[in-house]
């Protein structure tokens, strides 16, 4: 197939490569386990600096404990941070835990509002947090850009830029609402899986024969070397029996 030369061109051939690698809907690919948007919002919060799995480990019994946003915004701090103490920095995430289950209850009638303007107004929840529970829980257009998104959007020249919110608005731009959610959770696979920060398997990797920052020679870049070898051979003039061209060289390697 052609190569695509555009950051729109990349996006769109990056998303529907990592579709077919990583197939599955937002709600299918989210690894937090989680029964509504309530828990969702809560498991999220807690996976800051944490790993999916951590976070898989601790939510049972919180989600036991606390069932409802009610619950959870009467809670005894001590109790919250004990539960959640293995996720680190578990006595900020116990503050954001309890003011958004407040807030849910004070604001919003106990129910996890889904505009981002009002999601983002929650304690410990910002843009990331908030198009997680938008996409995965709501069906509703999100792209949580964290740092593995932020990486590849930029390895693979779909943005130049390192702000995650100018980045989730060059992404966004690229690609139809109903393709955000489930790009960033593929993303964020790839991320985990081929394309790992100071040691990326570019060999392994699907994307690698359009991504500009590939370490391994592409099938078109040895066709581009057969082709730069012809128009040498084209303008070199013939050499003595037994002479060597640089064409010949090119062509070889
Ligand atoms: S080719 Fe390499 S740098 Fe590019 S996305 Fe794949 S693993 Fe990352």
């Amino acid at each position: 197939m052609a190569r695509p030369r555009t950051p729109k061109g990349r996006t769109r051939e990056t998303a529907a490569r990592l579709a077919v690698e990583y197939p599955g809907s937002a709600k299918e690919l989210c690894a937090l386990e989680h029964d509504n948007p309530f828990q969702l919002l809560v498991a999220t919060i807690l996976s800051a600096q944490s790993t999916d799995v951590r976070v898989n480990m601790v939510t049972p019994a919180l989600f036991a404990r606390y069932p409802t946003p009610e619950d959870l915004a009467a809670a005894d701090p001590a109790e919250v941070e004990q539960l959640v103490a293995s996720t680190g920095f578990f006595r900020a995430k116990t503050r954001s835990l309890i003011g958004m289950a407040t807030a849910l209850v004070e604001r919003f009638g106990g129910e996890v509002p889904v505009p981002i303007e009002d999601l983002t107004t929650l304690p410990g929840v910002g843009r990331k947090t908030a198009n997680v529970i938008r996409s995965v829980d709501f069906d509703a257009p999100g792209l949580p850009v964290d740092t593995h998104v932020l990486r590849l959007s930029r390895l693979l020249g779909m943005t130049t830029n390192t702000d995650p919110e100018k980045v989730e608005a060059d992404l966004t731009a690229m690609l139809a609402p109903r393709e955000w959610g489930a790009l960033s959770l593929r993303m964020i696979l790839h991320g985990r899986r081929v394309c790992i920060a100071r040691r990326p398997r570019c060999e392994d990797c699907i994307l690698a024969d359009f991504c500009p920052s590939s370490r391994v020679p592409t099938v078109r870049s040895t066709a581009a070397v057969v082709d730069q070898a012809a128009q040498i051979d084209k303008v070199t003039p013939e050499l003595p029996a037994g002479g060597v061209r640089t064409g010949e060289k090119l062509a070889i390697e």
